[in-house]
């Protein structure tokens, strides 16, 4: 183990400030990193590796783009906080709106989490209802009122069980348990709040209908409907992935991309549900919340994802990775699932012909697939996603020659796990 990590741990619980950096789920001990350029980390020693995580999703430009870093630098000497209105926030906001009609009204926070926090609390506001219906492997932050059902550790994680209480559970791609979730709770579910593509459960695709499923069920009980699209927005179109999936939501969570790297939240939608943060009846605030510095570097990111061709060049390398992946795997006759949209990507250890849909589908894969996979490409240079149920990424500046060796190595790696 290096001596950084045994030091992380002395002083950081499990040595890192969000659980999954401890990479206890793939059995190797995480990066240490010193610097990162590009589709490249280097860590302390100087050891290069192509990373496929960028930072869980936020950095769509890879790591350090220029224009955002200078953005960055530029605002730090002009001011990092200034606790009063500016312009880098009201633009940045505006920006955002622009891209859906459902987004009349945006705040700016600090995290994903804190995103959907803020949306359940305005839909209780707006509905008069306590209760929010989720779904099973889905993920939208770390505060108590969406955590996993699993009683068992509820009793010992600290999480309040009334808060929990007000949990609902249905399962994603399954409308008739949503249904159904209603029916037992009549007039009680304030909220639906779903990531429109499952990005917490590997990746799973929504089914046709589904959303528009949810929409209609949120209409016809007077339920608010709530995408979570703090790793999908921006990343698969510039804007929410709504726009591609045809089903507009009451209000939306940002994360990750609109801060171009820097801590980032926001949530937006319809101005009648809004406005109740403007009457003061909800509260909801942050010292930090719509900070210059991150306004500057959200400011460029989109500045960059604008381009015309941006989404399109992304979409080639995706479809570039996804291609390589199966001629590799039909030349070795191994049998796994490989899922992909735009520029996120999983692989999902289950036969091509079983179903992924549902949490169940996923939970099912066996781990050692990804195990080996992990550990045999760490050893060629590659940083993967440290889950197994966790995606991953192509960023702009991941090579066509990236795409192509990570694709060759990791089918040749799976075909020696005997699993
Ligand atoms: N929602 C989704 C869909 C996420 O994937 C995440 C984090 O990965 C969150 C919410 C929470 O965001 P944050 O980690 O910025 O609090």
């Amino acid at each position: 183990m290096r001596p950084e990590i045994k030091r992380a741990q002395h002083t950081i619980p499990v040595g890192a400030s969000s659980p999954l950096r401890a990479c206890r789920n793939v059995g190797t001990d995480p990066l240490v990193v010193a610097e990162a350029h590009g589709q490249y980390l280097h860590d302390v020693d100087g050891t290069r590796y192509i990373d496929f995580m960028y930072g869980f999703g936020p950095l769509i430009l890879g790591h350090a783009p220029e224009a955002v870093s200078t953005a960055i630098a530029r605002q730090a000497a002009n001011g990092t906080l200034f606790g009063t209105y500016c312009t880098q926030e009201i633009e940045l906001a505006e920006r955002i709106t622009a891209t859906a009609d459902h987004l009349e009204q945006l705040r700016f926070v600090c995290s994903g989490t804190e995103a959907v926090m803020s949306t359940l609390r305005l839909a209780r506001a707006y509905t008069g209802r306590t209760r929010v219906l989720r779904f099973n492997g889905g993920y939208h932050g770390h505060f108590d009122l969406v955590q996993n059902k699993d009683e068992t550790r509820m009793r010992d994680s600290g999480l309040d069980p009334a808060a929990m209480r007000s949990n609902v559970f249905a399962e994603y791609n399954d409308a008739a348990s949503v249904e159904r979730a209603f029916a037992e709770s009549p007039g009680e579910i304030a909220a639906v709040v779903v990531e429109p593509i499952a990005c917490n459960m590997s990746l799973v695709m929504p089914e046709e209908g589904f959303l528009a499923d949810l929409r209609r069920i949120c209409d016809r009980e007077g339920a608010v409907l709530i995408f979570d699209e703090v790793i999908t927005g921006f990343r698969l179109t510039y804007g929410p992935a709504s726009n591609l999936l045809g089903v507009s939501p009451d209000l939306t969570a940002f994360g990750k991309i609109i801060g171009g790297g820097t801590p980032v939240g926001a949530f937006g939608g319809r101005r009648d549900i809004m406005r109740l943060l403007d009457e003061e009846r909800v509260l909801q605030g942050g010292t930090l919340s719509g900070n210059p510095l991150t306004m500057a570097a959200g400011l460029a990111t989109l500045d960059a994802l604008a381009q015309p061709g941006f989404y399109e060049e992304l979409e080639r390398k995706g479809a570039l990775l996804e291609a390589a992946v199966e001629r590799h795997r039909a030349a070795k006759g191994l049998d796994f699932t490989f899922t992909r949209t735009g520029s996120i990507f999983a692989f999902i250890f289950v036969p091509q012909a079983a179903p992924v849909r549902v949490k169940a589908d996923v939970a099912a894969q066996a781990q050692s697939p990804y195990t080996t996979m992990y550990a045999g490409l760490r050893t060629a240079g590659y940083h993967l996603a440290p889950d197994i149920e966790e995606p991953m990424y192509v960023s702009a500046e991941t090579t066509d020659e990236t795409l192509e060796d990570f694709a060759a190595r990791a089918v040749a790696l799976l075909a020696t796990d005997p699993n």
